[in-house]
């Protein structure tokens, strides 16, 4: 069998990804391998292909249980002898996965590191010594990242204690630092590099920056309630009281973060998992354990540290290569909660007071980063890309910066009268006084301070309140003012304000010509009756998957439902030419869909 009938036959796909077949054949033709590739590229398919064509025993090295479970359950789906040995397996399981092993009968065996230090474990490998070893999320040898595990560093020892095989490592994580760890930690020899481009050009990039985030999370959800996603939150405390008025509001919401009980967690991600609850809210400490394909939506509603951090948690979005939204919640106060958490980083108590403050200068760096993503009035995938080293030339066209088509509007006057009102008020005040100040506001605090007599009172009255916050971030992007430190920032005008005040330089918004909306469902284009028939599959597909004690995106991803209800095929011969349709799904579960199929054609053909 070649790679091609394997694709074919065990998955249903007809073409390989970018970047797949190259990682294939370097593995198959015996080479090293290092493969990074953004989540939802299609890592696993790089080393489950060719465990099925070398045949004998593939190891796979994965962190954590819930993906090796998923992973083995899927490639169970699709008739693939797999195998994972954890902590967590009842007696009967192990001991029928070790017969399966000990006959040999087994393609793929998935363990965690940890499994390395067993002895008896180790030596039965070097008895019957696998084709290919894999190590799946391969970043988490380094201590650079936030995902380290000692277990891995286990791995070179025990690849040096194995008759000599092809080593393929994985990730989704690029910075130079780890790819050198990567390299150095598990000893891969002259290996294969390949990194596919960072750029995901299914997800809908948005950055929001709404008066009131409940509210518009509210607006954003309500279109939502079928599909599924993420709400991650910055502090545990907020991720419970969302979730409560979600509940609340009628949302099928759970919670997940570090402060719950490990029961309790792994509960709340199995029904996740099996669409039974829609919206999982999580701090980021929902992360690297989520396979599932069918996320439609990441809203961040809080602005995360670093672009890294962002990028990862909204890349779970749209792993089945479906349309997903990325959307994020920007308020100034997010910028605050990060610098103090980055005052508080315990992890700088084992540094020295240099390294302390380096590791704190980054941080503070990546931060402004990260804040200029979120005031940025350009093309958001540019910036990212960008800030991944990538470089793409023109604009997105589809991120919310672009659609919104934005016009650059002089706003020099304005800006030089509020330079003006913070340095007459005598540099005391916060932005939200002055912006009060500029507006004309009565309130009792203006009142009180005698603000109203001020001769820039009231001259920003007709302009709209948000405009007038975007126009205080950008004078503080472009460096004409800054914040000072601490709970109640003040604006200090700098030396730079000169050239603004005196008209020399000159300051511009893009302001949007029109408010975007982002395409509230996303069922792949489905409309009318291909959307109605794809709800009946889903509900069939759930039907099936309860049965069997599996997730339902095992059974088929949504884009391979989305494909059936758009071609409706009616027989066994069409069903097989559905993306996704493997040999074993085609015999397994081919029947009961095209009896939803033809069932509702019948209809369609009676009513007209
Ligand atoms: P990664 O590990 O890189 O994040 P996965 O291996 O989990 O990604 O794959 C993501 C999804 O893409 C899975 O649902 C998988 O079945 C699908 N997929 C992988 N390769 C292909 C392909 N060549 N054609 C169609 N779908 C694919
Ligand atoms: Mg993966």
């Amino acid at each position: 069998m070649d790679k091609y009938q394997a694709l074919q036959r065990y998955f249903g796909y007809s073409s390989f990804r970018p970047g797949q077949e190259e990682v294939i054949d370097a593995l198959l033709s015996g080479r090293d391998v290092l493969a990074v590739m953004p989540t939802g590229a299609g890592k696993s398919l790089c080393f489950q292909i060719p465990a099925l064509v070398l045949g004998g025993l593939t190891l796979v090295i994965s962190p954590l249980i819930s993906l090796m479970k998923d992973q083995v359950e899927a490639l169970g789906q699709n008739g693939i002898p797999a195998v994972c040995l954890h902590s967590q397996m009842e007696e009967g399981e192990r001991l029928a996965a070790w017969e399966l092993l000990r006959r040999g009968s087994c393609r793929l065996l998935y363990i965690a590191p940890e499994r390395l230090e067993s002895q008896s474990f180790c030596s039965f490998l070097q008895k019957h010594p696998p084709r290919l070893v894999c190590v799946d999320e391969a970043h988490c040898v380094s201590q650079w990242g936030q995902d380290f595990r000692p277990g891995y560093l286990n791995i070179r020892g025990f690849l040096d204690s194995l008759p000599s095989c092809p080593v393929g490592a994985f990730t989704a994580t690029a910075t130079p630092q780890v790819k050198q760890d990567i390299l150095g930690l598990l000893g891969l020899r002259r290996p294969v590099i390949r990194s596919t481009g960072f750029d995901r050009p299914n997800l809908y990039f948005e950055v929001r920056r709404p008066a009131h985030k409940w509210e518009e999370l509210k607006k954003l959800l309500e279109p939502r309630r079928e599909v599924t996603g993420i709400v991650y939150c910055s502090t545990r405390s907020q991720v419970d009281d969302v979730t409560g008025r979600l509940k609340q509001a009628g949302f099928s919401a759970a919670a997940y973060h570090a402060g719950m009980d490990g029961e309790h967690r792994r509960l709340a991600q199995e029904k996740f998992s099996r669409d039974e609850i829609r919206v999982m809210v999580a701090t980021n400490a929902f992360g690297m354990g989520i396979d599932k394909s069918n996320i439609r939506y990441v809203i961040h509603y809080n602005m995360p540290g670093d672009l890294e951090s962002y990028y990862q948690e909204a890349g779970r979005a749209g792993r089945d290569g479906g349309e997903a939204d990325c959307i994020l919640l920007f308020a100034q106060s997010d910028v605050m909660t990060q610098r103090f958490l980055i005052s508080q980083d315990r992890e700088n108590e084992t540094l020295s007071p240099q390294q302390a403050e380096q590791v704190k200068q980054r941080s503070l760096y990546r931060l402004s980063k990260m804040r200029s993503y979120c005031l940025t009035d350009g093309c958001l995938r540019q910036k990212m890309l960008e800030y991944f080293g990538e470089t793409s030339k023109k604009p997105c066209g589809h991120c919310s910066n672009c659609l919104c088509g934005a016009k650059p509007v002089d706003m020099t006057p304005q800006a030089q009268m509020f330079l003006c009102c913070a340095v007459r008020t005598g540099q005391r005040f916060g932005s939200s006084t002055l912006i009060s100040v500029l507006r004309g506001s009565r309130s009792q605090g203006i009142l009180d301070r005698g603000l109203q007599t001020q001769s820039t009172y009231g001259l920003w009255k007709t302009m709209d309140p948000k405009l007038a916050q975007r126009l205080v971030q950008k004078l503080e992007e472009q460096g004409y003012i800054r914040f000072t430190l601490g709970e109640y920032p003040v604006v200090k005008v700098t030396q730079k304000a000169k050239a603004l005040l005196s008209g020399a330089e000159r300051l511009y918004l893009a302001l949007p010509q029109k408010e975007v909306q982002s395409t509230p469902i996303r069922k792949g284009g489905l409309e009318g009756a291909s959307l109605n028939l794809f709800e009946q599959l889903r509900l069939r597909r759930k039907e099936l998957a309860a049965a069997e004690g599996v997730p339902p995106y095992v059974v088929f991803s949504d884009s391979t439902l989305q494909e059936m209800a758009l071609r409706r095929p009616v027989t066994r011969e069409q069903f097989r030419t559905i993306s996704g349709v493997g040999e074993v799904k085609l015999s397994r579960y081919g029947d009961a869909f095209l009896e939803v199929i033809r069932a509702f054609q019948q209809k369609r053909y009676r009513k007209t």
